[in-house]
């Protein structure tokens, strides 16, 4: 099979066109294609006035050779690549079970790779099984009582579970990791649009009915969940020649599991198991990440500046964007997890803070359009030493938004025409935010760092020239966002273990290596990988 890529055609192409212009493009009679399967399609709306779909196609020709031999200087033409997942092994008889920490997608994946090659995992959440997880998520967003063990970002789906399901991520995957991911999603029920189209998402609803199914394989395959088994303590022992090894796990009602391969796959929100990592001597560094607000504009705005009178078309969906701007004082200022036709979500998971985030469903039909409004840090020229300062610096950010917001969970929010003025917002205008329990009108500037309220009041008017309306007085920004990626890194080696613990695998958004559900699945199906290689008879 041979794999066309860069076809492009216009958005409104009536279906034989794709066929068509596949022969064209190949040089051979309509009689040579033998069949024809979309891989990929994407849009391309930087002219607006002229929206095109640009296919990647697998198409079977009569003389495949004949053909690859006419366009071999052409990349566009080329042999399907192979994208069908290799297991690496099976598991050896008698081996211990690895015990995976933390059910998001990074250690489910840790875990099904795992359990479909035999391991037969153990997998520790200090949260709920997702339906519960799920109405104590509720608790905060409608009547303001936080969980601080189950919610945005604890229990069964990790982080990913409220979300907008973003399926697309920019990691270099030569292996195609990815595939394997997609297609163990839609065996567990998401749509089979996530294999084809370019920028997928599968919505909060899905994700959920999604999990219970990939537990239910795992479970078959002899894997084994306990929740609300919360990690506190590693038990690390070191060796005759000096080399540090894992032992087991200490959990916080007392219980003690022996375990010599731990992959810890905690998430980006787990402070105190980052303190407790820290004190244990694992090795960590302070890592980049950003701070700012969610900033909310009515979708169709952004779908007319993006489509102009295609918005509104099923095939191009809601419209997305990604901007940047490089501030005058040295900072970077960009969009983050834009979730079209969505609503902005209390991301928190500890008492006395306030943290955003977004999601939608897999409609995202919501009335606005948010994402993150974010400006980019830096440990070493923000608060150098210290691999843990950047716990301290999102704690005391979201505190201040908690007391801003009227310390009730409500958070502070602000018109984008009033934050232009450095004046407090008394009252919101056209714009409504969606952010529940609910928003109070304040100056967001007290809950930011000097820095990140120049670099974003020096943003908005130029990306308001990029997207019609993005600067509109009426706009409203809440926040704060603090948990764009971990402030962490538990630095692995080449063989993914821990660089001073043998034995110990951080894995996925919590050790540094990922910041999205694919490239969290992805790096967990290559950690599941590296345990197998280290239990090699
Ligand atoms: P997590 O998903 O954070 O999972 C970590 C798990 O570890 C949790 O279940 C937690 O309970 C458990 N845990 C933590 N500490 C312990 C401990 N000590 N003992 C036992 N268990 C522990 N990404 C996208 O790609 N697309 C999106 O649309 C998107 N939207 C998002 C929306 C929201 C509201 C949020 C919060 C995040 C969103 N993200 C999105 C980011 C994405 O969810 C994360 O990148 C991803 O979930 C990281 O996966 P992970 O498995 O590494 O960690």
């Amino acid at each position: 099979m041979l794999r066309l890529t860069e076809l492009t055609l216009p958005l409104h192409h009536a279906q034989e066109a794709l066929p068509a212009a596949i022969c064209k493009r190949l040089r051979i009679s309509p009689r040579e294609l033998i069949r024809h399967v979309v891989a990929r399609r994407a849009h391309d709306a930087r002219d607006k006035t002229n929206i095109k779909l640009i296919y990647s196609v697998d198409v079977n020709v009569k003389d495949e050779s004949a053909v690859l031999a006419r366009f071999r200087k052409d990349r566009n033409v080329q042999q399907t690549p192979n994208t069908s997942y290799k297991f690496i092994m099976q598991a050896p008889a008698g081996v211990k079970r690895p015990v995976v920490v933390g059910a998001g997608p990074c250690g489910l994946f840790v875990g099904l790779v795992l359990a479909q090659m035999g391991f037969r995992p153990i997998i520790l959440d200090r949260g709920k099984v997702v339906r519960e997880r799920t109405k104590d998520t509720w608790d905060l967003w409608r009547r303001g009582v936080l969980h601080p063990e189950s919610n945005v970002q604890f229990g069964e789906g990790g982080a990913g579970t409220f979300s907008d399901g973003k399926l697309y991520s920019r990691i270099k995957d030569p292996r195609h990791l990815d595939r394997k991911v997609l297609t163990e999603f839609v065996k567990a029920g998401a749509p089979p649009e996530i294999l084809t189209e370019a920028h997928p998402h599968i919505g909060t609803f899905r994700l959920v009915t999604m999990v219970e199914s990939l537990r239910e394989t795992i479970e078959g395959l002899g894997g084994e969940y306990r929740w609300q088994h919360k990690v506190d303590g590693l038990d690390i022992k070191t060796d005759g020649s000096g080399e540090r090894c894992i032992q087991g796990v200490h959990l916080s009602d007392g219980e003690y599991i022996e375990a010599d391969r731990v992959i810890l796959a905690v998430g980006h929100s787990a402070r105190d198991t980052f303190a407790m990592l820290h004190a244990a001597g694992v090795h960590v560094e302070a890592k980049p990440f950003s701070i700012g607000v969610r900033i909310e504009h009515p979708q169709s705005w952004i779908d007319t500046s993006r489509f102009g009178a295609d918005a509104g078309n099923p095939i191009l969906g809601a419209a997305e964007y990604h901007i940047s701007h490089h501030c005058k004082n040295g900072r970077t200022v960009y969009s983050f997890c834009m979730c079209p036709g969505g609503t902005v979500v209390a991301a928190t998971s500890e008492e006395g803070r306030v943290a955003t985030n977004g999601m939608s469903q897999y409609s995202r039909n919501e009335r606005n359009a948010n994402s993150g409004f974010v400006v980019a840090i830096d440990p070493a020229r923000d608060y150098p030493g210290d691999p843990l300062a950047g716990l301290a610096f999102q704690r005391h950010w979201e505190s201040l938004a908690y007391v801003a917001g009227g310390s009730n969970y409500r958070a502070p929010a602000q018109r984008v025409g009033d934050f232009l003025a450095g004046r407090p917002s008394t009252a919101l205008g056209s714009v409504v935010p969606s952010y529940r329990p609910g928003v109070t009108p304040t100056d967001l500037a007290q809950c930011l760092p000097d820095f990140a309220v120049e670099a974003m009041r020096e943003a908005i008017p130029v990306f308001g020239r990029q997207i019609k309306g993005y600067d509109h007085p009426d706009v409203v920004m809440t926040g704060v966002e603090t948990r764009t990626s971990s402030p962490v890194r538990f630095t692995r080696g080449d063989d993914l273990q821990s660089l001073n613990t043998r034995g110990l695998f951080p894995a996925g958004e919590g050790a540094g290596y990922a910041g999205g559900i694919l490239s969290a699945a992805v790096d967990g199906i290559k950690v599941a990988e590296a345990v197998a290689q280290s239990l090699k008879p």
